[in-house]
């Protein structure tokens, strides 16, 4: 099946009972048995619940996956990740990652010793420098959030592969649309679902993607001893929205180039970063490794002036202001003032983060529209 048809389909069957073509809100926390043990494969709503089954065989299908396996968000999929490692393990991460991945492991999972270190995974020499014989893991994102930066899934899984050491890609940004990591030889993908996956900003969910059967059956057993699972409506919710990835990534991408090529020649913007603009350094890897640039860009204000970039989001009438990204409504957020904020403005400079940088979700609105919003509110 082709990506189209797999997220109408995938996993996906006519209720038995009935033949509803859209797969039931199991609301249930348990299930009756005919006697002790004997039961339809069903026992208790946290271990199972059959609308989360069809979400997460279908989530497998689109990352050409064989387990698919869904958490109440994001941070709750990392969390079982990080909780396959023990005391004394490394991890290396890239250094530009999502600022809650960065939280839950120097903040929570350092205390229990385990240990990070985060280096530039754009350049796969500071990897191979930085991997030790306790390495156990290397994480990454791609593209990474803010500045769009690509890095190549390919040559960090040749490096992880030859020494037996997982990869994982946060595939959030991408979506499943646009870039399948384990077939670029990633071990491991995990999911914001609350992002583009979901699409329409209503549920905060979160899923890992893999081959690998033992590791399925200790994550599943995280999931279910650990207990952190999204409820049946919310599996509801993210089917019904993945019906319209494909649509809605489509539209995604062509705004965010339009967008993308209409502030690139504006005069008060001094730099936009989107990996559709030719000029963009991971403009080639992103032609090899994605299907499309995705929806997500940001742009630097000439000068240096943070007043001037809250004003320009004050002054938005279809952008709205909000953290979160990937739903079909523009959005807009200041990182220096807002996600990147705890981090010192030298250092934040010295990652390439200015004061006077944007980020944009660009939506599916009608273009134009967006455009003209973004005319009227930089002057
Ligand atoms: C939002 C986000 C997360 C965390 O997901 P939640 O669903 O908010 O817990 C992780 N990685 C990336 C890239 C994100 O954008």
């Amino acid at each position: 099946m082709n990506f189209a048809t797999k997220a109408i389909h995938a996993g996906i069957e006519p209720d038995p009972t009935t033949g509803a073509i859209m797969t039931p809100i199991y609301q249930t926390s348990t299930y009756v048995q005919e006697s002790p043990g004997k039961h339809k494969g069903y026992e208790y709503a946290r271990t199972q619940n059959p609308t989360r089954t069809v979400l997460q065989n279908n989530l497998a299908a689109l990352e050409n996956g064989k387990h698919g396996i869904c958490y109440a968000s994001g941070l709750g999929a990392t969390d079982a990740i990080l909780k396959l490692f023990r005391p004394g393990d490394e991890i290396i991460a890239s250094n530009d990652l999502y600022g809650g991945t960065y939280r839950i492991m120097v903040r929570v999972y350092q205390e229990f010793g385990l240990k990070f270190s985060f280096v530039n995974l754009a350049d796969p020499a500071a990897l191979e420098a930085a991997i030790t014989p306790a390495t156990k893991m290397v994480w990454i994102e791609t593209p990474t959030n803010p500045l769009l930066r690509l890095v190549d899934i390919t040559a960090i899984a040749a490096l992880t592969r030859a020494r037996g050491i997982r990869l994982v890609v946060d595939n959030t940004f991408a979506s499943p649309y646009l870039q399948n990591p384990l077939d670029l030889g990633a071990d491991i993908v995990v999911h914001s679902v609350t992002k583009y996956l979901g699409g329409h900003s209503d549920t905060v969910m979160g899923a890992i993607i893999l081959n690998d059967d033992d590791t399925a059956q200790q994550l599943a057993f995280i999931q279910n001893a650990c207990g952190a699972v999204p409820g049946p409506q919310d599996c509801f919710l993210v089917l019904r929205g993945i019906k319209t990835l494909h649509v809605r990534m489509q539209r995604h991408c062509e705004n965010a180039q339009r967008v993308a090529e209409y502030l690139q020649q504006h005069p008060k913007v001094s730099r936009v970063h989107y990996p559709g603009l030719p000029d963009h350094p991971g403009h080639e890897l992103a032609k090899r490794q994605m299907r499309g640039f995705g929806g997500m860009l940001s742009f630097e204000l000439a000068g240096d002036r943070m007043d001037e970039a809250v004003h320009v989001m004050e002054s938005f009438g279809v952008f709205s202001l909000g953290e979160s990204l990937g739903g079909v409504e523009s959005l807009c957020t200041h990182p220096a003032s807002m996600t990147h904020a705890s981090i010192p403005k030298e250092e934040r400079e010295k990652n390439g983060l200015k004061d006077t940088l944007i980020r944009l979700s660009v939506g599916i609105e009608d273009v134009d529209d967006l455009i003209q919003d973004l005319a009227q509110a930089i002057g």
